[in-house]
C-alpha cells in the first residue's frame, strides 16, 4: 500500500515538472519570455551589439547625437576666430547617402578611409535620424535627413517630414554663410534635391546674387569630379570665389543605390558601395590637404549620412534606419547642449 502511494506521488510530481517545462517552452516559443524575466535578443539589440563591437565610435550609443549637430559644427566653425597663422575659413560636408552605421565595419581598417582618417583628426560619433517621437518625428528618408543637417532643425523647422516636398524658408548653412559673404556649393546627383526640395533656395540665390552654385550631376562620378575641381588649388592658381567655395556640400549615392537594389547591410554590392564612397571621400580630403594655400586655411571636415536602412528600404523608425554617424576633424566635447541641439522655427 505504502509503495503504491509513493509511486502515485512520484507520478504526480513528474507530471507537474513536465507541465512546467512544456509551459516554459511554449511561452518562450511564442515570445512571452519577458514574463519570465528573460528574452531573446531582438534584431535591434543585436544591431546595437554589433555597432559596439566595431570599437570605432567615440561616444556610447546612449549618448548619440541628433543629426542636427552638423549645422552647429559648421556654424560654430565659421563663428570661431581664425587660429594663429590662418587667414581663411573653409568647410566641406561630405554626405554618403544611406550609409548604415555598421557599414563602417567594412572600411575601418582601410588606409585610404575618409571616415577613419577624419576620426583620427577629431572623432566619430553615433548620431540619429528620424526626429523625436511625438514631437517632430520625420521619415528616415533622404530629404528630411539632409535638410535636418543643413538647417539644424527637425521637421517642425524645415517642414520636411518625408521625400517629395519642397523645403520652407528655413535657412541652410549655405544660405546663412552666403549672406555673410562666404561662397558655397551644393553638388548632388539625386534630382529631387534641386527639382523640388532646394529649388526655391537655388532661385533665391540667383535672384539675390548670393554666391552659391547649385549643381545637379548625372551620377557620383560627376559629383566627385566637380568637387575635386573645387578643392584642387595648385601653386599660383587663381580661382574665383565660386570656383573655390568656402562651404562645400555634396552627396555620394553609392550606398543608397546599392541598398535599394541589393539590400542595406551585409551583401557584396552594399559593402563595395560603402568602400567606394569612403575612398572617394578620402581622395577629396587629400586634395584639400594638397592645396597650395592649405597652410593658411582653417578647414572643418564633416562626413555623415542621412539615414540607415533595412532590407531594401528605409523611412521607418527601427534602429537600423535611425542609427547614423558623424565623423569630424574637430572633436566634439559632448554635453547636454549637443544632445538636445535643434534650431527652432521663429
Ligand atoms: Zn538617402
Amino acid at each position: 500500500m505504502k509503495k503504491t502511494k509513493k509511486k502515485i506521488a512520484l507520478i504526480i510530481v513528474g507530471c507537474i515538472l513536465c507541465a512546467a517545462i512544456i509551459t516554459l517552452a511554449v511561452l518562450h516559443i511564442i515570445g512571452f519570455g519577458f514574463l519570465l524575466g528573460f528574452r531573446e535578443p531582438s534584431e535591434e539589440d543585436q544591431y546595437i551589439s554589433e555597432l559596439d563591437a566595431l570599437g570605432v565610435f567615440d561616444n556610447a550609443i546612449s549618448d548619440e547625437l541628433p543629426q542636427t549637430v552638423v549645422h552647429r559644427l559648421i556654424m560654430e566653425h565659421f563663428d570661431a576666430p581664425l587660429p594663429e597663422g590662418k587667414t581663411q575659413k573653409k568647410a566641406i560636408f561630405i554626405g554618403f547617402d544611406g550609409y548604415r552605421a555598421d557599414a563602417i565595419g567594412n572600411i575601418k581598417d582601410n588606409a585610404d578611409s575618409a571616415i577613419m582618417y577624419t576620426k583620427s583628426l577629431g572623432g566619430l560619433y553615433h548620431s540619429f535620424a528620424g526626429g523625436i517621437k511625438n514631437v517632430n518625428e520625420q521619415a528616415t528618408s533622404t530629404v528630411p535627413g539632409w535638410a535636418t543637417m543643413l538647417t539644424g532643425g527637425w521637421s517642425d523647422l524645415h517642414g520636411l517630414t518625408e521625400n517629395g516636398i519642397p523645403k520652407n524658408d528655413a535657412e541652410t548653412v549655405l544660405t546663412s554663410l552666403a549672406k555673410r559673404g562666404y561662397s558655397g556649393s551644393f553638388t548632388v546627383s539625386w534630382a529631387q534635391h534641386l527639382k523640388i526640395t532646394y529649388k526655391a533656395d537655388a532661385e533665391m540665390a540667383a535672384e539675390e546674387g548670393l554666391p552659391i552654385t547649385y549643381t545637379l550631376e548625372k551620377n557620383d562620378d560627376g559629383t566627385f569630379n566637380t568637387v575635386m575641381n573645387y578643392v584642387t588649388k595648385t601653386a599660383g592658381q587663381e580661382k574665383t570665389k565660386l570656383e573655390d567655395p568656402d562651404m562645400i556640400f555634396l552627396t555620394l549615392e553609392y550606398t543608397d543605390h546599392a541598398g535599394h537594389t541589393f539590400g542595406f547591410g551585409n551583401n557584396r554590392k552594399y559593402t563595395q558601395g560603402s568602400i567606394d564612397a569612403d575612398k572617394h571621400g578620402y581622395e577629396i580630403i587629400k586634395a584639400i590637404e594638397a592645396r597650395d594655400t592649405f597652410d593658411t586655411e582653417d578647414w572643418l571636415i564633416v562626413i555623415s549620412t542621412d539615414h540607415g536602412g533595412t532590407t531594401h528600404s528605409h523611412g521607418g523608425q527601427s534602429i537600423m534606419e535611425r542609427s547614423t554617424w558623424i565623423a569630424t576633424n574637430k572633436a566634439i566635447n559632448i554635453d547636454e547642449s549637443w544632445k538636445t541641439y535643434a534650431v527652432k522655427a521663429n
